[in-house]
């Protein structure tokens, strides 16, 4: 191989790593758990605010996002970040979401449509709030358990062996936990 032929070589091995390195797709599982029979104290969403080139679907839980961000001194705004959101029948068994990311292009937030139907409201803000985690916190997954065997994290990746155990009682610490700089 000549020097020349070398170097476009190691050349375009550079720019397939840049391509790869800078894009990012998360498939997220989701299992909801059959035995909460808690009732949701949020199951009506009201929205005040819109999100440009977000599905409207998503907008409770955008705004919810923010609202719980400023309650801990955090100030996100989701439409200066031009993330955008829609929904659609993702491959996959239980893929609830997807978190995408481009260097070229703004964050997008995929949540698998058929699964959204299905879930609670409390259930559609833990995938969205887990998405938002990836997308907007720059949040990794964490597969911690704590002693009973529960996901001590929002942010697990539904593939380890940490049981959900979003319910209203535990809401308030999931999301501290989700938005503690600690964890990023
Ligand atoms: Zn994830």
């Amino acid at each position: 191989m000549s020097r020349l032929q070398l170097s476009s070589a190691a050349m375009l091995l550079l720019l397939t790593l840049t391509i790869f390195s800078s894009c990012r797709r998360d498939n997220d599982v989701i299992m909801e758990d059959e035995n909460d029979t808690t009732t949701p104290t949020t199951t009506t969403s009201t929205t005040t605010k819109s999100f440009a080139n977000v599905d409207q679907a998503l907008w409770p839980y955008f705004q919810r996002f923010e609202e719980q961000a400023a309650q801990r001194g955090i100030s996100i705004n989701l439409n200066q970040l031009e993330l955008t959101g829609d929904l659609e029948d993702l491959p996959g068994e239980n893929v609830g979401g997807q978190c995408t990311w481009h260097s070229n292009n703004p964050n997008h937030i995929t949540i698998d449509l058929p699964l959204f139907n299905d879930l609670s409201d409390l259930y559609r803000e833990f995938i969205i709030f887990h998405e938002l985690g990836h997308c907007v916190l720059n949040r990794d997954h964490r597969e911690d358990s704590d002693q009973q065997g529960n996901c001590v994290s929002l942010m697990r990746s539904g593939l380890g062996a940490c049981h959900d155990n979003y319910r209203n009682t535990t809401r308030t610490s999931y999301i501290d936990e989700l938005f503690d700089p600690n964890d990023f």
